[in-house]
């Protein structure tokens, strides 16, 4: 059977543990070299260590698949361009960028520090435009110099972000923003040869297994639907050729399930083509909020 990725060269971010982690192994085992960036930081976010990205790696090696390590921070600019320098470096071009990488800081807004704020809007936000804007611009210089570019990037949002969980507004705020940025840079880089979508995934990890309560885990060989291993298959797909004519789309997807979120759209309004006085707004409003509910 032929590999889907065959080729490529794929970066992903935040890939030494959890869900990033089984996106590399299985973009690898489809034939794609892949980048395997981690920070390796502490538990409190302190430091850096070539464990994490350096573990995968050996596991991809082992399996046969081609694999190199990369420990920049890419919520950093200079990160962010090492990163996809490095791709470009060692495997001699670039397709592929899932943008994974992630932390949560889980606070009410009233209690929430300025450090809880900004270190999740940069990690989640300025992580995801840093190596999209250094990808693109390798991608658009190709395209126009006449090569037939077909790249993907693969974002990272939340149903934290899209369906609003309250005390994640710093989170949620960055997963959902995740999720515009993506749709808008579909329509800026499809010139280019670039698709552009996201994922809300659903998954068992050190980042959600304190809000995983008391489920019995699943006995070794049965169906594990909350394995971070279930989300790599359609990014793999997201990531490979045939998935071209797909793009600005956010999938949520968890267990065996995909679905496309809808996402924003214009509901009920109304235009008097005049302008209004404020005090007849209340009815107004009302109105117009019932009927999107119904
Ligand atoms: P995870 O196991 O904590 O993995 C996140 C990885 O990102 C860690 O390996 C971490 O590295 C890395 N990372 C953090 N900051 C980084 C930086 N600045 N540069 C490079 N790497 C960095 O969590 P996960 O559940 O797999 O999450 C993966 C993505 O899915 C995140 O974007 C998360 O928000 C999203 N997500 C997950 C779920 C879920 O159910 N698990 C739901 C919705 C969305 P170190 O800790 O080693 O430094």
């Amino acid at each position: 059977m032929s590999c889907i990725c065959e080729g490529r060269v794929a970066i992903v971010t935040g890939a030494g543990r959890g869900i990033g982690r089984s996106h590399a192994l299985e973009l690898a085992r489809e034939g794609a070299h892949v980048v395997v960036n981690d920070l390796g930081s502490a538990v409190d976010g302190m430091g850096t260590d070539r464990g994490p990205a350096q573990v995968v790696v050996e596991e991809i090696r082992a399996a046969g698949g081609m694999a190199i390590e990369n420990i920049d921070d890419v919520s950093t600019w200079p990160g962010a361009q090492a990163v996809v320098a490095s791709a470009i470096e060692s495997f001699g071009r670039l397709d592929v960028v899932v943008n994974n990488a992630g932390i949560l800081r889980d606070r009410m807004i009233v209690n929430m520090t300025e450090e809880e704020w900004d270190d999740v809007i940069r990690v989640h936000l300025k992580g995801t435009f840093g190596p999209t804007h250094f990808a693109a611009a390798y991608w658009r210089e190709r395209s126009k110099a006449g090569e037939a570019v077909d790249a993907r990037v693969i974002n990272t949002s939340s149903t934290s972000g899209l369906f609003a969980n309250p005390g994640q507004s710093n989170y949620g705020a960055a997963k959902s923003g995740i999720a515009t940025f993506s749709i808008i840079a579909a329509k800026e880089l499809g010139r280019y040869g670039v698709t552009v979508n996201a994922i809300a995934p659903g998954a068992l990890t050190r980042m959600t297994e304190a809000l995983s309560g008391s489920r019995a885990a699943p006995q070794v060989g049965e169906w594990n639907e909350r394995a971070p291993e279930n989300i790599a298959p359609l990014v793999t797909w997201l990531a490979s050729p045939e998935s071209a004519a797909v793009t600005g789309q956010v999938f949520l997807v968890s267990g065996g399930r995909i679905a496309i979120s809808t996402g924003w759209g214009r509901g009920p309004g109304v235009d008097r083509g005049a302008r209004w006085e404020p005090t007849e707004l209340g009815a107004v409003v009302q109105k117009l909020i019932a009927e999107a509910q119904s």
